[in-house]
C-alpha cells in the first residue's frame, strides 16, 4: 500500500495537515534528541517515519560505516531505536566499479544487522547539485547488490526523478518495480524535463515531462507499505509551499488509482 507523505523536519510536522507519513531530514542537534521525541511523534498516529540519509554516511568508502561522520552515526542510532528505515545514498566516481559495489554490499549487509536500510537510486549526474556517480544510477547495480546481499532489512528507495534523469524509460521503470516490488519501501517523486535531464532535478510535478498517470500505474505493483514523498527543488521555502503544491497534485493522481 502506498502512503502519501512529506519530507520535512520533525519540528515542522504540523505544516502538513492530513499527512501521517514522513521522511525526516534532520541536522545533528535535532538527531541527538530525536529518540526522545519518538514517543510524542508516534502519539500523533504517524503511519510511517523514515529518516533520510545523511550523504555523509559514505557507506561505500573502504572504511565503511566506521568512517561515517557524526551525523550518519546519529541517524543510524535513531533509526535503530525507532525501528524506522534510513534512506542512504551510495555514490562513487573514478573507482573500480565492481570492487566498489562489492564493498558497498558488504557494508550494507553490516548496517542491516541492526538497521533497516533503504538504498536510493541516484541520478547519473545532476547539474543542479553538481552530483555525479558511477554506481546505483542503473538498475543493473541493484541486481548485482541483491545477488550479493540476502538480508530482509536491505530495501530500496526509488527516486522517480533520478530514474528518468538517468535516461531510462517507462518500460525500464516497470521492470525495476516488478523485480523489487517487495523491497521498495519509499518512493521519491519530482518531475524532470526530458530535454534537459541532468539540469532539471526537482521540477514541480506537472511542469516537466513525466507522465505520472503511467508512473502511478506502474507503482501500484509495489507489494509492501511505501511512502510517496515529493522532493521539489527548494520545496521547503516559505512554509514548504512547493512541497504542498506537489502533495496536492499527487493526491489528484493518487485518488484515481489507490487510497493514499
Ligand atoms: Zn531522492
Amino acid at each position: 500500500m502506498l502512503f502519501l507523505g512529506a519530507k520535512t523536519h520533525w519540528k515542522s510536522l504540523g505544516e502538513f495537515e492530513g499527512i501521517s507519513t514522513f521522511e525526516l531530514w534532520e541536522g545533528e542537534e535535532d538527531l541527538k534528541t530525536l529518540d526522545l521525541q519518538a514517543r510524542a511523534i508516534f502519539n500523533k498516529n504517524i503511519k510511517m517515519l523514515r529518516i533520510h540519509s545523511v550523504e555523509k554516511t559514505h557507506i561505500n568508502t573502504s572504511e565503511g560505516f566506521e568512517a561515517a561522520k557524526a551525523l550518519g552515526k546519529l541517524a543510524l542510532d535513531v533509526g535503530e531505536k525507532m525501528r524506522v528505515p534510513i534512506v542512504v545514498h551510495a555514490h562513487s566516481v573514478g573507482e573500480d566499479k565492481k570492487k566498489t559495489l562489492e564493498r558497498t554490499a558488504e557494508n550494507l549487509d553490516k548496517l542491516a544487522q541492526k538497521n533497516i536500510i533503504a538504498i536510493e537510486n541516484m541520478p547519473h549526474k545532476s547539474l543542479r547539485s553538481g552530483f555525479r556517480t558511477e554506481i546505483f544510477w542503473h538498475p543493473i547495480d541493484f541486481d548485482y547488490l541483491f545477488a550479493l546481499v540476502d538480508n530482509r532489512n536491505v530495501k530500496i528507495c526509488l527516486d522517480i526523478c533520478h530514474f528518468f534523469m538517468s535516461g531510462f524509460s517507462y518500460e525500464e521503470l516497470e521492470n525495476f518495480v516488478s523485480a523489487y516490488a517487495d523491497k521498495i519501501c519509499e518512493v521519491h517523486v519530482a518531475d524532470v524535463k526530458f530535454e534537459n535531464k541532468s539540469g532539471s532535478e526537482g521540477t514541480q510535478i506537472g511542469e516537466g515531462s513525466i507522465n505520472f498517470e503511467k508512473v502511478f500505474d506502474i507503482l501500484s505493483a509495489i507489494k509492501i507499505d511505501a511512502g510517496i514523498i515529493p522532493e521539489i527543488a527548494n520545496g521547503h521555502i516559505n512554509h514548504y509551499a512547493a512541497e504542498k503544491v506537489a502533495l496536492q497534485k499527487l493526491r489528484e493522481f493518487a485518488v484515481k488509482k489507490q487510497e493514499i
